[in-house]
């Protein structure tokens, strides 16, 4: 279920039954000259329909604010990326949290698709002030990069390379064209961090990945429900 399209009554029922709200993070970020530069929301956010789809809940509209990305010069500064201030993140975060604890979610999964230690911190510090501070809720926060429920999977995160191109050929397979890149843009001077996905990324390896998200995730939340918003 999408926040943005419920009806009162049905979202009443979804926060009577199953209070999850889902938050996909992404970045307006380039990545490479194969992939559509909303790659890291859209990934978040197909992923977190299909976990929504499984264990209930609702999927709000991805939140487009990325802090340490590929416009910074010391990351290459390519274009056509919006980057915000860390400050900007934790703020706009705190700010979902709040507000989504009133509306009554007792947990807020964060599913961030641009990640980068920087980025990650930001999200985790201002969630960690969230549940500290803000003691009138009893809202549970989860703070995820998608890549570290699978990491055992080999997957560990990439920029536009083999992993995240299989993922948005899985997700919107319209929005990745691999004939764009030659051996020179298919490396880091295109902006792609990783194994060159030419080789490497197809759909099959970008379902496969994504359903192994989805069920370890999916059964996270299921189990915080079963034992009562702990
Ligand atoms: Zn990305």
């Amino acid at each position: 279920m999408r926040y943005e399209t419920l009806l009162p009554h049905e979202f009443n029922k979804t926060l009577a039954e199953k209070p999850v709200a889902y938050l996909p993070w992404g970045a307006l970020e380039w990545h490479g000259y194969h992939m559509a530069v909303g790659n890291d929301g859209l990934k978040a956010h197909g992923i977190l329909e299909r976990v929504a789809e499984r264990a209930g809940g609702v999927v709000l509209p991805p939140v487009w604010c990325g802090f340490d990305t590929l416009k910074l010069p010391a990351h290459g500064g390519f274009p056509l990326t919006l980057e915000f201030k860390r400050e900007t993140v934790m703020g706009l975060l705190d700010e979902y949290l709040c507000q989504l604890a009133e509306v009554g979610f007792k947990l807020v999964v964060v599913l961030t698709g641009h990640y980068g230690p920087p980025h990650v911190a930001a999200l985790v510090e201002a969630a960690n002030l969230f549940t500290i501070w803000q003691t009138q809720y009893d809202t549970r926060v989860w703070v995820i990069p998608e890549y570290d429920l699978v990491t055992d999977l080999g997957y560990r995160g990439d920029h536009a390379a083999k992993w995240e191109t299989a993922i948005l050929m899985h997700v919107h397979p319209e929005l990745v064209d691999l004939s764009r890149l030659d051996d020179e843009s298919a490396g880091e001077s295109g902006g792609i961090l990783g194994e060159d996905p030419r080789q490497t990324a197809t759909p099959e390896l970008g379902e496969t990945i994504v359903a192994a998200i989805v069920e370890r995730l999916a059964a996270r939340v299921e189990r915080f429900l079963e034992i009562g918003h702990e």
